[in-house]
């Protein structure tokens, strides 16, 4: 491709993306798709010589979107929400032209300085003290990595990176039930194993048991084991679990315990002032990661991940062969020193145009009315008489399942029936959880261009499948 298509292309291509937010509540939100059904209408091999971009762009408009989920379309309330602000995908493609890689402060200048500037704004508008710096890491998973690895190198005095982990004493890691599967992954590939993430069973406000936690700390001390972290939830994937994230820093300061905080989905409404008490002594953690990728606008992917000290997050991470040195430059930021990957995206240039394109003010509001329509339609369902809520709002997330009175099949059977009939139907997507021991159904607001009608839409096609399901069983 030469200079002047790619300006056609380029071109194109911007054209095809404003049409397709413009036109993407005409489709449905999950494609009728099998497996398999896309992957047969691929090339079997790549060409030996070069095809025209008509051909390719052609066969991407053919195949490509018709078989997508789309995560934009304003009635996706399925899993957590997955944003992509106009403004922050227009700084994707300016950093894609660049081909911008942010290893080394040497390596990428500006990005580095805006990257520490884009942190810094975040911290602010979280309400995060001065203390706190971080860095942008690709998922939460991996900064949840990074903190889990952190846990591990300073329990064992800095040594686990050169000795290697065998023979030396067990640590533990403990974590509520309601955390995420990234803990129990960041466990393994830590080396540290699953057994030893002691699962704290929570209480019936979905937090962790305190008690037991210290309990558990205990018993392990005596039975000569390391505690050496504690992973506090705040809204949790499934049904938004949240810890008393200020007691459970109390006691693991006072077991000398590292402290990371995962609020991938939440950490993006403590914009919002108001929200702030979900997360009370937030500020007693050393590490906590939230998703700009999620709730607030920044395209795949952009996990903010903040530390109280770099210190220790360098000294686990940080690696220096001569060809990787800075020369004259001591002081300086490299931001490969403070995650797994070497080579990394120019994440902060899409964080700095969205939130000036859209301020603060503008993020809060959308969050606001995320938060306000999920529990006014938590309400509306929980008034009809055959569905029941199985958990009430957090933030914008609830779980309710349909209970009709006269049912004989059994009612995880029928819930999973109507949750795969709702998503055949495509108007909304929403997917279910365990909670309890039912299988119950989850809403989440949280679509960057979502409206009030949206909610409405939700509300009539779930009352509306619900019950013709009923009647057809
Ligand atoms: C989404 C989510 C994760 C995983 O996030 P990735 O960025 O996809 O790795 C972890 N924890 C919680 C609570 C989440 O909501």
């Amino acid at each position: 491709m030469d200079k002047r298509e790619f300006r056609t292309w380029s071109h194109r291509a911007s054209d095809w993306s404003a049409d397709y937010l413009d036109t993407i509540s005409d489709r449905p939100v999950r494609p009728d798709v099998q497996p398999g059904d896309i992957g047969k209408l691929f090339a079997d091999s790549p060409p030996e010589t070069p095809e025209s971009m008509e051909a390719i762009f052609d066969d991407f408009e053919r195949i490509i979107p018709g078989g997508m989920t789309h995560w934009q379309h304003p009635r996706f309330f399925a899993y957590f929400p997955s944003n992509a602000a106009p403004a922050a995908i227009i700084a994707e493609q300016l950093a894609g032209t660049m081909a911008a890689q942010c290893m080394l402060w040497q390596t990428s200048p500006a990005a580095t300085e805006l990257e520490e500037k884009m942190i810094d704004w975040l911290r602010q508008a979280i309400g995060l003290p001065e203390q706190f710096s971080g860095t942008f890491q690709d998922t939460a998973s991996s900064a949840t990595l990074c903190a889990v690895l952190t846990m591990r190198e300073r329990a064992l005095e800095w040594s686990g990176n050169q000795t290697g982990l065998s023979g030396r004493e067990t640590l533990r890691v403990y974590a509520s039930t309601g955390t995420h599967s990234s803990i129990d992954k960041a466990m393994w590939i830590a080396g540290l194993g699953q057994n030893n993430l002691v699962k704290i069973p929570t209480n019936d406000d979905q937090a962790m048991d305190v008690e037991r936690l210290r309990a558990a700390i205990q018993a392990d001390r005596e039975a000569g084991m390391l505690p050496a972290g504690l992973v506090v939830c705040v809204g949790g994937t499934s049904i938004g679990a949240t810890d008393h994230v200020d007691t459970l820093c109390d006691v693991a300061k006072a077991e000398d315990l590292f402290i990371h905080v995962d609020a991938a989905w939440a950490g993006s409404a403590m914009i919002c002032p108001e929200f702030r008490s979900l997360w009370q002594g937030v500020e007693k953690a050393d590490s906590i990661v939230f998703n700009p990728h999620k709730w607030l606008g920044a395209s795949m992917e952009c996990s903010a991940h903040f530390v109280r000290d770099p210190a220790t997050l360098i000294r686990t991470l940080s690696i220096q062969p001569e060809y990787l040195k800075t020369l004259g430059k001591e002081d300086i930021v490299n931001f490969s020193e403070w995650s797994v990957q070497l080579g990394r995206r120019f994440r902060a240039l899409k964080v700095w145009f969205l939130l000036r394109a859209y301020g603060l003010d503008g993020l809060r509001m959308r969050i606001r009315n995320h938060v306000a329509w999920a529990r006014t339609l938590a309400e509306r369902i929980g008034a009809e008489p055959d569905f029941e809520i199985t958990t009430e709002p957090v933030l914008s997330l609830f779980s309710f399942r349909h209970r009709p009175a006269d049912l004989d099949s059994d009612l995880d059977t029928h819930n999973r029936d109507l949750v795969e009939a709702i998503n055949n139907d495509g108007r909304i997507y929403l997917t279910q959880t365990q909670h309890d021991g039912k299988l119950v159904i989850r809403f989440v607001a949280g679509q960057f261009e979502m409206e009030e009608t949206d909610a409405q839409i939700a509300f009539e096609t779930i009352c509306e499948i619900a019950r013709s399901h009923e009647s057809g069983r």
